[in-house]
């Protein structure tokens, strides 16, 4: 079996390295921009450049070094029947639970006037927070956005979902489809974006969206910049409808310098940090489903490429 790792990782040995061990019997290559063909039945791949799919022809199938696949669609030569596996999870979810329950208790408990308050050497106690005043709704139900609203149950805040189809979740109402949007969005103050870019994705955080939530509300967004319209927002902020916002995924990344964005004290901007890919856990699960692909087992994670995710 003939494995290529395809990323812009100035040490791809860093990579290659354990995926060797992973799979001691393969023949694991990285890319080379000047190579030849090896004839690789697996790819493993972060933003591939278009010239894997001109010179691997005998793909059986590739593997993403991420749960999004919006930036492996466009690739240009993806060859339509390919089978694209996405990432599961893979150590994703609880950081961004952290990071979204974090986001959450910034705006609930106002940590910033806490932080104002000690620059001015002051000790002020404010009243406790009541959690019906501050409930979630998650756009999303996948690997993530499951994992990031059972943990802000599990902490007794009203947690919502939406996503494209039905969903049972202990403790979380849930809604499905876009005609149920509304209500979803009615119910929500804290609203958190989880979802996947795609076709139907695309610009859905808009003012009439943000509009509709609770007074007071907070956006805070961990799918894509895409999804958020970010002149919207901007005017959403402006207009009073939304509080305050937190940014971890922007259209254009880095965020350019000159971004209204930057500069706004309702805004917190973290550099697309808010799930990293960690090696090893990534590794151990595509290596796995290398392994059981291989030998005519079924795998999951199998990208549905006329949905888009
Ligand atoms: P997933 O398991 O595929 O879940 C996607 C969820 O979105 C599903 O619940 C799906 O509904 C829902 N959905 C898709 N299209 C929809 C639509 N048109 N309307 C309503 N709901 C829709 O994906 P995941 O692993 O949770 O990852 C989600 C996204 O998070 C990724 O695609 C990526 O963009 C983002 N992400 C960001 C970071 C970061 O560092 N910021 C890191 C990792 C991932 P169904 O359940 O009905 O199918």
């Amino acid at each position: 079996m003939k494995v290529v790792f395809v990323a812009q990782d100035p040490k791809p040995e860093r990579w290659t390295a354990p995926i060797q061990k992973l799979l001691p019997g393969a023949e694991v290559h990285a890319w080379n921009p000047d190579g030849t063909a090896i004839d690789a039945d697996y790819a493993i791949v972060w933003q591939p450049p278009a010239e894997l799919f001109e010179r691997e022809q005998k793909l059986k199938a590739i593997f993403n070094l991420g749960a999004g696949i919006d930036g492996l669609l466009t690739v240009p030569n993806l060859p339509p029947n390919l089978t694209i596996v996405r990432l599961e999870d893979a150590g994703m979810s609880v950081q961004m639970a952290e990071y979204v329950l974090h986001q959450l208790v910034e705006a609930s408990r106002e940590m910033e006037i806490y932080r104002e308050q000690q620059r001015a050497g002051t000790w002020k106690i404010h009243r406790p927070i009541k959690r019906t005043d501050w409930p979630v709704g998650i756009m999303g139900l996948g690997q993530i956005g499951k994992r990031v609203a059972r943990t802000l149950a599990d902490l007794d805040y009203q947690v919502f979902g939406w996503a494209r189809s039905e969903h049972q979740l202990d403790n979380i109402t849930t809604f499905a489809g876009r005609q149920n949007l509304p209500d979803f969005l009615k119910h929500t103050r804290v609203l958190v974006n989880t979802l996947p870019l795609t076709d139907e994705t695309r610009n859905i955080i808009d003012y009439d969206v943000l509009a509709q939530l609770q007074p007071g509300a907070v956006v805070i967004n961990v799918g894509r910049g895409e999804h958020l319209v970010d002149e919207d927002l901007l005017k959403a902020l402006d207009d009073g409808l939304v509080a305050r916002a937190s940014l971890d995924v922007f259209r254009k990344e880095p965020l350019p310098s000159d971004h209204p964005f930057w500069t706004r004290k309702d805004i917190t901007i973290t550099p697309h940090i808010s799930a990293r890919t960690l090696r090893e856990e990534t590794l151990e699960q595509i290596t796995g489903k290398i392994r059981d692909h291989a030998n005519g087992r079924p795998i999951t994670g199998i990208v549905d490429t006329s949905r888009g995710y």
